[in-house]
């Protein structure tokens, strides 16, 4: 394994030591971006002719006019007014029609396999095809047509957990507008060994909850009353069996209805609402790892575009692969690369209901042999997890099916690159480290499996019409080597358009700051060789003695300790420094925390980064809080560190009982 970062004596990265990885050879052959060669020529056009290059793009997907007049406009700089961003505006199409239908029709492929559903227990699966999906979607669409509830412009509210039923998403591709309609209900269900009650999760929302709008329902929301609910019996037989009596589910014969029997006899032909280009698809909430959740707005085509795109490019999309990525359809991941991407490119996905570690430590590692999956797409923290358990653990099971590996949600730690890399790819699969967020609707920096060499910890470049800029505090642009703001120059077309209700705090939170940029809100480096290393959010960096230092390189130092497995860092007022540096690491399995680790934790950090990041804290954490998308909430850390017990909104807390936990073991001196 090379490791090869060198002694630093003052604040410094050590990201221009990294071992660089070749991209893979065997992919060349056939990739659709075989070299950096190929990936400049396309950049830049990508970027001086965006219409051009787009249009291309576009014209392999069915539209039933054209755009209207300008195929991009748009408007980044608050000063000159509203912002805006359109894309082929007064073009017509529908996603639902384009991820189906064209596939099935154009491309022929009905009797492929859209998605292997994998249970939460292994016992439970099935495969669903092109052909089953769409008689799916249309009756369904059948049923709210008959039932006179939905229509252009009506926004609906999905909640349920991983299972095929999730093509009701498709069925709504483009309802958006004011009254909240209906909601459709999971029964039960498992994650892990938990039973967890959706129904009766979402009806007390209900209560307290209007115009619930995005497919996660724990936002807060005006009151409504709810038309109707539509339910479905999930694991109806296997609770009865397992669980007699431990689900009670309330019903209301006034809104709620069971959804097999309302497809009963609902017809599988369902013709295409057609929706203008900029017509709202859907409102997705951000995690809320920073604040409150943010409703954000993507629209009808440039969101089916560059997903489409990215999805062919990033995994390198071909024909016989089998795609899987363990993100829940609720989060951006889930639609973006979930659904819409590998739908439109005509993939096969692995749908998966579970949770990594049940009902053993190896269950990704199993599925990935059951179903010989190529493109795997994972979380760090879920890489980090899964690393506690050793290498016996996975060796057990063939994992050669693998071509490509990836990673989104937060910067990932060389420690678990290398192993991600060694152990799961076995030194054969490149890593995409893809950077982007829900705002951007698809990845915007990231690799090229075939193309990119690769630097373990950096997102490396930009996807194709995407212009990044690295800011100072003042706003301004540098050059060459440098660490900043990352922003960027010019919009793709699937970039947010709004914040939902609000485009005031639209304009605030992301143009305000620097007039003429989107600011995506991370801290980024950009070493000598152009790559870009992301280094967290802008609101949980550090400031010690003046020196700005970013949590992601705290923690890749302290997780680069053989019994560290996860480390979050926080700061924490200081009489002198004015800030201070609070660590939380959390153990492998079978390590004891003592005075001795404290001190090397202390030692590695100091040098590898140098004396100024030196941690005046270290605590010991059984857990961390976490977003339910798996990010660290920093913000909760840095309250612990303090001892501040106003916590503000941790609604996507995946387990706010860890918060106490740490509370009550905090360190109160160094
Ligand atoms: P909120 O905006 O409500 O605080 P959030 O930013 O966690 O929530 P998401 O849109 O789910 O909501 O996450 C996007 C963020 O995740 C990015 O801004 C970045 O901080 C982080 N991120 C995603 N992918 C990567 C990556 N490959 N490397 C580093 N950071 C990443
Ligand atoms: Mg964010």
């Amino acid at each position: 394994m090379p490791s090869q970062v060198k002694e630093k004596n003052d604040k410094g990265s050590s990201a221009e030591e990294t071992p660089t990885f070749p991209p893979s050879g065997h992919l060349k052959k056939q990739a659709h971006i075989p070299d950096m060669g190929t990936y400049r020529q396309m950049y830049n056009r990508s970027i001086h002719k965006p219409e051009e290059f787009w249009m291309e793009v576009a014209s392999e997907f069915y539209w039933k006019t054209s755009p209207s007049g300008k195929v991009l406009d748009y408007n980044f700089d608050i000063r000159k007014g509203k912002i805006f961003v359109e894309f082929m505006k007064g073009a017509t199409t529908n996603v639902c029609y384009n991820v189906l239908d064209r596939n099935i029709m154009e491309k022929n492929l009905g009797d492929k396999t859209a998605f292997y559903w994998e249970g939460n227990a292994p016992d439970n699966s099935s495969a669903i095809t092109y052909w089953d999906l769409l008689k799916q979607v249309c009756k369904f669409a059948n049923v709210l047509k008959k039932l006179g509830m939905v229509k252009k412009g009506d926004r609906v509210a999905i909640y349920l957990p991983m299972i095929p039923e999730l093509y009701a998403m498709l069925a709504f591709a483009g309802f958006s507008s004011e009254s909240l309609c209906e909601r459709i209900l999971d029964y039960g269900v498992f994650r892990g060994e938990k039973l967890i009650n959706l129904k009766q999760i979402q009806m007390k929302l209900c209560k307290s909850v209007r115009k619930v709008c995005a497919f996660t329902v724990y936002i807060n929301m005006e009151m409504h009353p709810v038309a109707n609910c539509i339910v479905v019996k999930h694991l109806q037989g296997k609770l009865n069996n397992q669980n007699e009596g431990t689900l009670q589910t309330a019903w209301n014969c006034e809104v709620d209805s069971w959804l097999d029997e309302l497809m009963m006899d609902a017809s599988e032909e369902c013709g295409p609402v057609w929706l203008d280009a900029e017509d709202p698809l859907f409102i997705l909430y951000t995690s809320g790892s920073t604040g409150k959740p943010k409703g954000v707005l993507h629209t009808v085509a440039g969101y089916l575009i560059f997903t489409a795109l990215t999805f062919k490019c990033v995994f390198d999309y071909h024909e016989d692969d089998v795609y899987w990525s363990t993100a829940d359809i609720g989060w951006i991941t889930g639609h973006s690369y979930i659904t819409y991407g590998p739908l439109a490119n005509g993939a096969t996905s692995v749908l998966f209901e579970g949770i990594p570690t049940y009902p053993h430590v190896a269950r990704f590692w199993e599925i990935i042999q059951k179903y010989k999956v190529t493109k795997f797409y994972t979380a760090p923290t879920a890489i980090r997890l899964l690393m506690k358990y050793g290498n016996e653990v996975v060796q057990k099971f063939d994992l050669t099916s693998l071509k490509i590996l990836g990673t989104v949600g937060e910067p990932i730690n060389s420690e678990a690159w290398l192993w991600y890399y060694n152990v799961i790819g076995n030194q054969q699969c490149p890593i995409v480290d893809t950077f982007w967020q829900t705002e951007t609707g698809g990845h915007v920096v990231t690799p090229l499996p075939a193309a990119t060499p690769l630097k373990p910890g950096s997102a490396s470049f930009p996807f194709f019409g995407v212009l990044p800029a690295v800011l100072n505090e003042h706003g301004e642009e540098l050059e060459g080597e440098a660490e900043g703001y990352l922003v960027f120059k010019q919009p793709w077309p699937s970039i947010m358009r709004s914040l939902y209700g609000n485009h005031e705090r639209y304009e605030n939170t992301y143009f305000s700051k620097f007039p003429g940029y989107y600011v995506a809100g991370d801290g980024c480096k950009r070493d000598k060789d152009g790559y870009i290393w992301i280094t967290g959010r802008i609101d949980d960096m550090l400031n010690v003695s003046g020196h700005l230092l970013s949590t992601a390189e705290v923690e890749a130092a302290l997780t680069e300790h053989l019994a560290v497995a996860e480390a979050a860092v926080v700061s924490r007022p200081h009489q002198v420094k004015g800030e201070c540096i609070y660590c939380f690491v959390i153990l492998k399995d079978g390590k004891k925390f003592t005075e001795q680790i404290g001190e090397e934790l202390k030692k590695l950090v100091r040098e590898k980064i140098g004396p100024i990041a030196t941690p005046d804290f270290i605590q010991n954490a059984p857990g961390l809080p976490k977003t339910r998308s798996g990010k660290i909430m920093r913000r909760v850390l840095r309250q612990i560190a303090r001892n501040e017990r106003e916590l503000g909104d941790i609604s996507t807390l995946a387990d706010p009982s860890i918060v106490e936990v740490l509370f009550s073991q905090r360190c109160e001196a160094a």
